[in-house]
C-alpha cells in the first residue's frame, strides 16, 4: 500500500504532524520504536506512582497563540485537562528566596517592590518581552503579507530583530545592575539552554512571554494523556500508529525519499518491512536521519548541512515517589530552583552545570502541589532535575553506571533535604534517569530533548526548516524549526503538515 505520509517517530512533533495530515484526509502511517507514543512526552509506572518523564511546565494558551489554535483544531481541550500552576517558580540562592508570581502584573509589582532602584528597567524588560510576543503573534500568515512585511522586517518587527542579535544573559546585563534580580529572571533559563550567555534572546523572551502572559500548566494525569489522545485522534481519522516498530532506513529512489524500511516488533533477525509514501516525515532526531537512516549521497548532503550545528544539553532526573505530599512537611511551591551558593553571578551559571553533582544547581518539581493525577490518594510524586551531558556517563560498565546513578540520587536528595528538611524520610521510591536513558528511549542524539542548541548562532532562521534538502523528506521535531520544548515540537509538527499539504497540492 502507498501512504500519503509516513512519520518516523511518535514524539509530539510527529504526532501533531500526523494528526493534522490525517484530519486533512491524508493516508498516514506513524512508526514508533518505543512501546508507547510521546517520546519525551510520556509517563511510566512504578509501584502505584505515575512518573512524569518530561513535563514540568507547559507555557500557556493566549487567545491568539498558535498552540491554542492547533489544540482547538485537533479537539485537544475536549479531552485533556490542563491545570494552571499556582506560581511560575521559586528561586533559592544565597539569601534570596523569591517566589515568582504566575500573573504578569503581580510579577512586575513584586519585582519592583523587591528591587525599587531597578523599577524603570523592570518596566523596559517586560515591555520588550511582551512586545516580542505580540510581534510573533502578528507574523504574516499569507504569502502576500510575507512579501509586504518581510521586506520591511526590522521596521515591523524591531523586537524580533533585536532578539536574534542578543543573548538572554547579555540583554539582562545591559538592563539591570542587581545580580539577584538577574538570577531570579534567569532561574529557569535551563528550560532553553545551559548557558544564558549563549542562549538566544529570541528563545528565552518568546518562551518567557508565553509563561508570563498566559500562565504555566501541567497536564492532568501526565503528558502521556496528550500523546495518547493525539494517537487516538490520528486513528479516528483513519491513520495508523504502529508501536515497537523501529525504522532502520529511509528508501531513496532517484534522489527522492519514497519509503522506509522498519523492523516489525523490533525483533532482531526478523525480516525488514518496506513501506512507501509520497512524503516521509522524520520526527526522529535530524543527526540520526543524517548518520543512520539515509543512504549514500543523501546522507552526505544532510551531514554537510548540519555539520556546524551543535546539539543542546541533556537532563538528569531523579524521579521520586513520596509516601505523603511534601506540602505536609512544609513545601509551598510547585517548582523550586536551587542555585548553588558557589555560583557568584549569572556569568557562572554555565560552568556550574559542568561541576560535580554536589554543586550543580537543580530544580525540584513537586507534582503534589496540584491535583496532578500522578499518585494515589495521600501520596505524591516529584522530580529533581539538573542539566547533564551524555559524555558524563560514557564508558561505564553496567555496575559502575548503576552505582553512579545511585550516588548522584543520594547527593541531590541530600541537597534537597537542606532546602526542605524531612524530605528524605518521605521518599518511598526513587529512580535516576540520565542522558543515556533519554537516548535509549527516544534515540535522541546525546540524549538531548531540545534538538540543536538554542544558541544565538543557531536561532530559528539558522536551524533547518521543516522541508529538508532531500526531496520528499520533511522534519517535525525539536531539532527542526522553531526549536525545542512541548510548544516548539507541536509547532514544528503543525507547520510541517502545512508544508506537506501545500507541496502536495502544488505537485498535483
Ligand atoms: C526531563 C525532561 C524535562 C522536560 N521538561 C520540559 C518542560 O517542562 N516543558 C517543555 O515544554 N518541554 C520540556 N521538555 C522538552 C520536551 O519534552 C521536548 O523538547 C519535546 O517533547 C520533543 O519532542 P519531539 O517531537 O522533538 O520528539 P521526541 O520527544 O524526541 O520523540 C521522538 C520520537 O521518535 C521516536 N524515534 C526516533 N527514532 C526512531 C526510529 N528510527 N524509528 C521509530 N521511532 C523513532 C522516538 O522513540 C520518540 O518517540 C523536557 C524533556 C525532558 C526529557
Amino acid at each position: 500500500m502507498i501512504y500519503d505520509s509516513i512519520v518516523i517517530g511518535a514524539g509530539l512533533g510527529g504526532l501533531t504532524a500526523a494528526a493534522k495530515l490525517a484530519k486533512e484526509g491524508q493516508k498516514v502511517l506513524v512508526l514508533e520504536q518505543h512501546d508507547v507514543p510521546g517520546g519525551c512526552a510520556t509517563t511510566f509506572h512504578r509501584k502505584k506512582f505515575t512518573m512524569e518523564v518530561g513535563l514540568h511546565e507547559l507555557d500557556g494558551f493566549g487567545e491568539n497563540s498558535f498552540k491554542k489554535k492547533i489544540f482547538d483544531e485537533l479537539g485537544v481541550f475536549d479531552e485533556i485537562e490542563f491545570i494552571r500552576l499556582p506560581e511560575f517558580y521559586r528561586t533559592v540562592w544565597k539569601d534570596t528566596d523569591f517566589v515568582f508570581p504566575e500573573s504578569l502584573e503581580e510579577a512586575k509589582a513584586k519585582l519592583k517592590k523587591e528591587f525599587p532602584e531597578e523599577t524603570a528597567s523592570i518596566e523596559k524588560y517586560f515591555r520588550f518581552v511582551t512586545g516580542l510576543g505580540k510581534e510573533i503573534e502578528n507574523m504574516p500568515r499569507t504569502k502576500r503579507q510575507k512579501r509586504i512585511k518581510g521586506s520591511l522586517f526590522p521596521f515591523f518587527y524591531p523586537k524580533l530583530a533585536r532578539s536574534t542579535l542578543n543573548s538572554a544573559g547579555g540583554f539582562l546585563d545591559k538592563l539591570f545592575h542587581d545580580e539577584r534580580l538577574k538570577m531570579i529572571l534567569l532561574s529557569n533559563s535551563s528550560y532553553y539552554h545551559d548557558d544564558p550567555y549563549e542562549l538566544s534572546l529570541f528563545y528565552f523572551a518568546a518562551g518567557q512571554n508565553s509563561y508570563y502572559s498566559n500562565g504555566s500548566y501541567f497536564i492532568k494525569g501526565g503528558s502521556q494523556k496528550l500523546s495518547d489522545y493525539l494517537m487516538r485522534y490520528i486513528q479516528k481519522q483513519g491513520g495508523e500508529v504502529l508501536l515497537r516498530q523501529e525504522v532502520t532506513s529511509i528508501i531513496i529512489e532517484n534522489d527522492r525519499a519514497v519509503g522506509v524500511s522498519y523492523l516489525g516488533e523490533k525483533k532482531k533477525g526478523s525480516p525488514e518491512i518496506q513501506v512507501f509514501a509520497r512524503q516521509i516525515i522524520a520526527n526522529a532526531a535530524i543527526p540520526q536521519v543524517a548518520g543512520k537512516l539515509l543512504p549514500g549521497v543523501s546522507a552526505r548532503r544532510l551531514q554537510q548541512q548540519i555539520a556546524h550545528l551543535k546539539p543542546g544539553p541533556s537532563i538528569l532526573t531523579v524521579y521520586l515517589g513520596f509516601n505523603k505530599p511534601p506540602k505536609e512537611i512544609g513545601n509551598e511551591n510547585y517548582s523550586t530552583f536551587v542555585i548553588d551558593n558557589s555560583v557568584i553571578s549569572t556569568k557562572n551559571i554555565a560552568e556550574n552545570y559542568h561541576e560535580g553533582f554536589d554543586k550543580r544547581s537543580f530544580v525540584f518539581v513537586d507534582y503534589g502541589m496540584i491535583d496532578s493525577g500522578l499518585a494515589p490518594e495521600g501520596k505524591a510524586t516529584g522530580v529533581i532535575c539538573t542539566m547533564d551531558y551524555a559524555a558524563d556517563w560514557a564508558g561505564l560498565d553496567k555496575e559502575a553506571y548503576r552505582k553512579k546513578k545511585e550516588s548522584v540520587a543520594k547527593i541531590l536528595i541530600a541537597r534537597l533535604e537542606k532546602v526542605l528538611p524531612g524530605v528524605e524520610k518521605i521518599i518511598e521510591y526513587k529512580e535516576t534517569g540520565t542522558p543515556l536513558t533519554i537516548q535509549r528511549y527516544t534515540f535522541n542524539t546525546e540524549g538531548t530533548p531540545y534538538g540543536f542548541a538554542q544558541t544565538l548562532s543557531q536561532t530559528a532562521k539558522k536551524r533547518l526548516p521543516v522541508k529538508s534538502i532531500i526531496p520528499g523528506l520533511y522534519f517535525a521535531s525539536a531539532w527542526s524549526s522553531p526549536g525545542g520544548g512541548f510548544s516548539g515540537a507541536v509547532l514544528s509538527g503543525y507547520t510541517c503538515a502545512l508544508k506537506v499539504l501545500y507541496d502536495a497540492r502544488n505537485e498535483e
